[in-house]
């Protein structure tokens, strides 16, 4: 077996299994043993019925104390019965088993697992495992791996086609550098396949995270250097100063830049005169101002006579940038020009041929902006909001077209500047550390859901008072995790709950492109009162008349992704409130939304968050999925990254070329990683 064979060559993948693998992204068998858990499941200790919580996976010793009852309902075959230890009691459910009444019988003792929930005012456990003392002995020393599961793509399944895999991690072949795997004690890669996939012990994926977190690392940083060794010391070949239409810009502002805004500007104003080409980072907290500065350098290059363009992950942070820059730059005649995915083939052919012949000045878009065919006529400045790793991979986009502009990537991510030293490579920093004087600090509240109707109460108020707000729900409709907040069904609660006057709309991350602009469009114009989205605003929306943001579910959101929701508000004067509901209840959520609640502070907020995690949190769901790496958590493996880094350099001093590879699947994993 070889990595490149497609997965077909397994036991058990046909047409419409391939088929199901492939739109998970898996097409051969080094694309599925690079699929690693998202998590395992463990096996505990028994706990006392009476420490059980709603929502958290237990096991517990208990007996039963009455016959299995069984009953039918709406199609359902329910099987149910109680057990008890000296604390306290629980109820436990199965559905569609009713062969567990031959099974389990009044009196017997068994650890059952699983993770209760709160029915009618009672803990159940629903579909828990069940063993005796010594099967569970067993099944203690197990993990068991959890994959991110895809539509069709079962646990099962990956599984299954994961286990014949063995002989191939078994022989594949030893990747990086045999100085560094000696060096750094590095796992041989092999193992680490092996293990990550089929722990027999804890310690095995700790140690196998280890290597693999490296790696991704070790990868990262080495397709850096890979690039800067190609291009080499870049010139300037595109001197920006500072025009008459720049500085009647800023003096008509509608406020002052802060101290912070002016002195990052300033170094950008510095840098684009330069000898060597800019390539910078700004780094300012949601809401800090850092469009305006794009807006005011992307003037100062179209009026250069240069083009500039402006990236943005999602289509609709691309539109409103659009809409802003037309509505800002309208005085000086700037020709602009918006496309993304969504834009109409013959539309593009037009802007392509546009910004060939230079009747562009400005695009602004998502990535399509660096496809294939498009071409600039004098490509000199390229912005990248909010798209950490755009940085490196598209500067190597644009050195494969032979263009050379400025790069400037500005991020909300707050990252100790040891760290954004090593992330952002030859990257110099701006950093802006202070907000706009204008604005009050948001106020926040952590509630249970049974402070819905007075948060429904205060919305309304809100909105009386000419304000707009934001209701966040993790899911899109209803599904089988009946536990979630779904858009579709909160609207209609919503209805029911707020006056008929508030108008409301849904927004979800699976509607068509354009009604998702209108939509958007609609409440930047005020025409909508309240927003009720998943996480798609998450990202760099701009619409300064809302003060409410709401989540439902906050408990299922990361900390960075709950603070860059709360962004979308508190940009304007008006104050604004952040209302985190909690769906489950528990003291690991309540400590973690604690630290939202009490701060406003991205740096603070990512710091707390990981002195709660700890640095040892091997076997549980990641949270920040941050910077695009699988395993790999900045903050959580910094000592890693620090070491990768390392390495790299080291290699560096002793003359290794990255871009003259001989080992091609070290190649090939570099040049992967620099795919956008
Ligand atoms: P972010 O840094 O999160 O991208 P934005 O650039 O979207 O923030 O700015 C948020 C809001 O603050 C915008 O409405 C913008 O016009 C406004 N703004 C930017 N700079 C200032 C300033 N110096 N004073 C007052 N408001 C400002
Ligand atoms: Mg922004």
């Amino acid at each position: 077996m070889k990595g490149t064979d497609s997965i077909r060559s397994l036991k058990g993948i046909g047409d419409k299994t391939e088929q199901i693998f492939h739109s998970a992204g898996i097409a051969t068998v080094d694309d599925l043993v690079t699929l690693y858990p998202r998590y395992y499941l463990t096996y505990e200790e028994p706990v006392f019925i009476a420490d059980a919580q709603p929502g958290i996976r237990i096991a517990v010793y208990g007996k039963i104390t009455n016959a299995l009852s069984y009953r039918q309902f709406r199609g359902l075959k329910i099987t149910t019965c109680n057990i008890r230890d000296h604390s306290g009691s629980l109820g436990i459910t199965w559905y569609n088993m009713p062969y567990m009444r031959k099974q389990l019988h009044q009196g017997d003792t068994r650890i059952f697992v699983g993770t209760p929930v709160m029915k009618n005012g009672r803990l159940v456990m629903e579909h828990p495992e069940c063993y005796t003392q010594e099967a569970y002995e067993k099944q203690r020393q197990t993990l068991q791996p959890v994959y991110p599961l895809a539509k069709g793509l079962t646990n099962k399944m990956i599984v299954k086609a994961m286990s014949q895999t063995i002989p191939y991690m078994k022989h594949v072949e030893e990747y990086l550098p045999q100085t560094i795997v000696e060096r750094y004690h590095l796992q041989a890669y092999g193992i680490s396949l092996q293990n990550v996939h089929f722990p027999t012990k804890r310690e095995d994926v700790i140690e196998a995270k280890k290597r693999l977190i490296f790696d991704e690392f070790f990868i990262f940083l080495a397709a850096m250097r890979m690039v800067k060794e190609k291009t080499g010391i870049v010139y300037n070949h595109y001197p920006i100063k500072e025009t008459k239409e720049s500085r009647h810009f800023m003096s008509q502002l509608p406020f002052r830049l802060t101290n912070a805004q002016r002195r990052a500007l300033d170094e950008m104003i510095q840098d684009l005169r330069k000898e060597q080409v800019m390539n910078r980072l700004v780094q300012g907290d949601v809401g800090s101002g850092k469009t305006i500065l794009a807006v005011i350098l992307l003037l100062m290059t179209a009026t250069n006579g240069y083009q500039g363009a402006l990236m943005a992950p999602t289509e609709v942070l691309a539109v409103q940038h659009y809409e802003t820059f037309c509505n800002m730059l309208e005085p000086y005649h700037i020709r602009i020009a918006l496309l993304t995915g969504s834009t109409k083939a013959k539309e593009k052919q037009e802007i392509y041929q546009k910004l060939k012949d230079h009747e562009l000045d400005l695009v602004i878009g998502t990535h399509a902006l660096i496809q294939e065919k498009v071409e600039y006529h004098n490509l000199a400045l390229v912005i990248t909001d909010e798209q950490h790793r755009f940085g490196v991979r598209q500067r190597e986009a644009f050195y494969r077209k032979g263009l050379e502009p400025h790069v400037l990537v500005m991020s909300a991510t707050p990252i100790p500047r040891t760290l954004a030293l090593i992330m952002y490579g030859d990257l110099d920093i701006s950093i802006i550390d202070e907000l706009p004087a204008n604005r009050l600090p948001i106020k926040n509240c952590v509630v249970n859901t049974s402070y819905r109707p007075q948060a429904y109460r205060f919305i309304e108020k809100q909105v009386q008072l000419g304000h707009q707000v934001y209701v966040i729900c993790p899911m899109v409709e209803e599904s089988e995790n009946m536990d979630a907040e779904n858009v579709t069904e909160y609207t209609k609660i919503l209805q029911q709950n707020l006056s008929p006057s508030v108008k409301i709309e849904s927004l979800n991350g699976r509607m068509k492109a354009t009604d998702k602009n209108r939509i958007m469009d609609d409440f930047g114009n005020g025409k909508i009162d309240v927003l009720v989205s998943t996480t798609v605003i998450e990202v760099g929306i701009n619409v300064p008349n809302a003060t409410v943001m709401m989540v439902e579910n906050a408990e299922r959101f990361g900390l960075a992704q709950l603070h860059q929701l709360r962004g979308r508000i508190g940009r304007g004067s008006s104050q604004s409130y952040c209302i985190f509901i909690q769906g489950k209840e528990n003291e690991e959520t309540k400590k973690r939304l604690e630290i939202l609640n009490k701060s406003n502070d991205g740096f603070y907020i990512a710091n707390e968050d990981l002195k709660l995690r700890g640095p040892g949190d091997f076997f549980g769901v990641r949270q920040s999925g941050m910077m695009d790496f699988v395993l790999a958590d900045i903050y959580q493996n910094a000592d890693m990254l620090k070491m990768a880094n390392d390495a790299v350099e080291l290699l560096e001093q002793q003359g290794f070329s990255f871009q003259n590879l001989q080992n091609e699947k070290l190649k090939k994993q570099l040049e992967l990683s620099l795919q956008l």
